[in-house]
């Protein structure tokens, strides 16, 4: 689909676009605190609040409603901030709007389901805000790229991204893992979207945060949201995760912020040195990989000949044994080990069976 997409935010050179502020809207004095002591930092582009939360268990607090829409014109009055929110139904939207909410976001429970997408769509068209779409909760690019899709079909340009992880069941340090390959490849697809990283959601927990920021500006995002709460510790949604606007502007502080060219003869020369060699390993690999399909598929001619399963447990089991311990004396982990096998090894399978499965043999 053609798009002709617009930024969300200006990005000014040199500086994350930052979006900073509580999970929940709670309390007026509350967020008026925390935009108060975020817009004396100077560095935020949008005030964040959650005002109608997507509670996974009924019964934990679902935030304020369109009680707390009011607070959110007051920090734009009082501070000067522009303010974003998320919005789930057409309800929403349409309070925002009156209320003048400056950019919507979609959250990663609604990106999930093209019915509640495609609603919130219908309620946006004919309006000019900007809309910010979080991943989905699963890792299906198909709903991410779904919901860019539906928004812009309503007629808005203005469309970002939010990188906020994706959920996962094995034993991780993180509450929602990253998975930046995934987030490249939307950048990949979908160059003019700016790309945020929602570094509280993927974390979880404080001390992580910095460093995921920190990766996501290494990685070139255009920006960062982060939930900030003048008493963390007593916050009603997502408590384990925020942090003091102090904490904040220490994190923003901190962080290194690359440079996507340079100018440098010298190091433009090495660059282009080291790329030559990069280029050159993986023409090798490509050439070795399509070698040991060969051999692959002479195995699966005598396996045929033999009458003989594909797929031996034993020998595979010995394989990633073998390759995970022989990976590690590279500095290559089990887990990027396991996954290059497994993809090599079905690659294997797919040659096996073609030889297998001809007549021409
Ligand atoms: C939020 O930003 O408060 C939120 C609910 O996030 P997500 O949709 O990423 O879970
Ligand atoms: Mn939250």
């Amino acid at each position: 689909m053609e798009m002709n997409i617009k930024p969300v935010i200006e990005k000014k050179p040199g500086k994350p676009i930052v979006i900073a502020g509580p999970c929940s809207a709670e309390t007026e004095g509350q967020v008026m605190q925390t935009a108060k002591e975020l817009a004396a930092q100077g560095t935020v582009d949008l005030f964040r609040s959650g005002i109608w939360k997507p509670r996974t268990r009924p019964g934990s607090f679902e935030g304020v409603g369109t009680e707390g829409l009011a607070w959110l014109k007051r920090v734009k009055e009082e501070t000067g901030l522009k303010t974003t929110t998320e919005v789930a139904k057409a309800a929403h939207v349409y309070d925002c709007l009156k209320a003048g909410i400056d950019v919507l976001w979609i959250g990663a429970r609604t990106t999930v389901n093209p019915f509640s997408v495609q609603e919130v769509a219908d309620a946006l068209k004919g309006a000019d805000v900007p809309v910010l779409i979080k991943n989905p909760i699963n890792p299906d690019l198909g709903l991410w790229i779904g919901a860019i899709e539906r928004i812009y079909k309503a007629g808005i340009t203005k469309i970002g991204l939010i990188h906020r992880g994706f959920s996962y069941h094995g034993e991780t340090i993180y509450r929602n893992v990253p998975r930046w390959q995934l987030a490249i490849e939307m950048k990949r697809r979908f160059p003019a979207l700016q790309m945020l990283v929602d570094n509280s959601h993927i974390c979880g927990r404080r001390d992580l945060l910095a460093d995921i920021a920190q990766e996501a500006m290494d990685l070139n995002y255009d920006g960062l949201m982060t939930e900030v709460h003048p008493r963390p510790d007593e916050a009603w949604s997502d408590a384990k995760q925020q942090i003091t606007p102090k904490v904040f502007g220490e994190l923003l502080n901190g962080l290194a912020l690359r440079q996507t060219t340079s100018d440098n003869p010298v190091f433009i020369g090495q660059l282009a040195e080291l790329r030559r060699q990069i280029d050159e390993i993986d023409d090798e690999l490509i050439g070795m990989l399509g070698r040991r399909m060969r051999l692959a598929e002479q195995i699966g001619e005598y396996k045929k000949a033999n009458n003989i399963a594909i797929l031996q447990p034993d020998r595979w089991q010995e394989l990633i044994d073998q390759a995970t311990q022989k990976g590690s004396t590279q500095g290559l982990s089990p887990a990027f080990m396991q996954t290059f096998l497994r993809a090599v090894h079905q690659e294997s399978i797919d040659h096996q069976e073609e030889v297998m499965n001809s007549k021409l043999v």
